[in-house]
């Protein structure tokens, strides 16, 4: 058979087991279901859509739903299967052979396996104390590299913790970088990047609707950015990426926003009440802005306490392999019971 290009190999660490178990924390999904009345629009829908017919190629009714939820304009919207496929996308007009995308670990394990993928060279820094990343150290990496693409994910996945806004004006203030920021579960933070978007700055700001707004089902993803890299990104989508159904889903989804904020709220608070009942635990913990936590057994092995709590019906991510987080487990807030199980399993196992 012919062989695929020797490359292809995927980061090591980068799947989740899928194993049988009564909670999964392990993914970084929302707990919730998505709204009844979302899930009846749409039934709605699918009676009054024209599968005959492709779809609308530039996804608009749904780009201008999303454009008025954060006070731009549909051209400043480009929409795609997953913000995997946004992040994809960027690459294929801003990376490739002879470009370089900067990055600093540990982060999201998917933005150096696409930069790969397509053939651009990944310059990695380190994140320094508590996993923080300063506006100086973020600047010399930039200034001294070159790259296309600054990557920047807040908060970051898988250690929890918003980026430093100083440190993504230091990022726009080097010239010549498209500066992407990830923010797939930006609605647990403090803070974003999306008020520093506008046409002629450099920045774009990725969202997902796999996260809060409890569609990962779904595949949609999102950015806000200048019209000029929605265009170049057009120029890379494939015609018509964007299926009509999924279309109508999202623009739906947006009807339900107070919905979605208040999840949010609940998520935050569970996040809170675990990391107070893991601050009395044998374990290192990192403060969180996202929907999961990054915690280090401190008397066990990562992946025995992991194995543990599977044997115990709950999976966790076991991140104790990946550079810059020897020993570590990151959890998933769920519903109440679910960490409530999370908790009494990781007591018995670490007793
Ligand atoms: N970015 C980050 C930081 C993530 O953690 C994830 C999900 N693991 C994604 C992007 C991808 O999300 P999706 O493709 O489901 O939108």
């Amino acid at each position: 058979m012919p062989q695929p290009r020797a490359d292809l190999s995927l980061r090591k660490g980068y799947h989740s087991p899928q194993v049988p178990v009564d909670v999964r924390l392990n993914t970084n999904e929302s707990p919730f279901p998505p709204p009844e009345g979302w899930s009846d629009a749409l039934a709605e829908e699918v009676r009054h859509t024209s599968f005959n017919r492709y779809p609308d190629r530039s996804a608009y009714a749904l780009r201008e739903a999303l454009g008025e939820l954060h006070g731009v304009r549909p051209e400043q919207v480009f929409a795609a299967n997953g913000s995997n496929e946004v992040l994809q996308s960027l690459f294929l007009a801003y990376g490739g052979p002879g470009r370089k995308a900067a990055l600093w670990e540990p982060t999201y394990a998917l933005h150096s396996h696409i930069a790969h993928l397509t053939g651009t060279q990944v310059v990695a820094g380190r994140r320094g104390p508590g996993f923080s990343l300063g506006a100086d150290d973020a600047l010399e990496l930039v200034e001294r590299e070159q790259p296309s693409i600054v990557l920047l994910c807040s908060p970051n996945n898988p250690t929890g913790r918003a980026e430093d806004p100083s440190t993504v004006s230091a990022a726009l203030s080097a010239s010549g970088a498209l500066v992407v920021v990830d923010e797939a579960y930006g609605q647990f933070s403090s803070w974003s990047a999306l008020g520093l978007v506008g046409d002629g700055v450099p920045l774009v700001v990725v969202r997902t609707f796999s996260k809060t707004w409890s569609m990962a089902a779904l595949r949609l993803g999102y950015l806000v950015g200048p019209s000029e890299v929605v265009r170049a990104l057009e120029r890379v989508a494939l015609p018509y990426h964007l299926d009509s159904l999924k279309q109508a889903a999202g623009r739906l989804a947006l009807k339900f926003t107070a919905e979605m904020e208040r999840r949010v709220s609940a998520i935050v608070a569970e996040r809170e009440r675990l990391a107070d009942e893991l601050s009395h635990m044998a374990v290192e913990l990192w403060p969180s802005q996202a929907n999961f936590l990054l915690l280090r057994p401190l008397r066990r092995s990562g992946s025995e306490v992991w194995q543990g709590l599977v044997e115990r019906s709950v999976l966790v991510r076991d991140t104790s392999s990946w550079p810059g987080l020897e020993g570590c487990l990151r959890v998933t807030v769920g519903l109440p019971k679910e960490n409530d199980r999370f908790l009494a399993a990781l007591s018995e196992v670490l007793a």
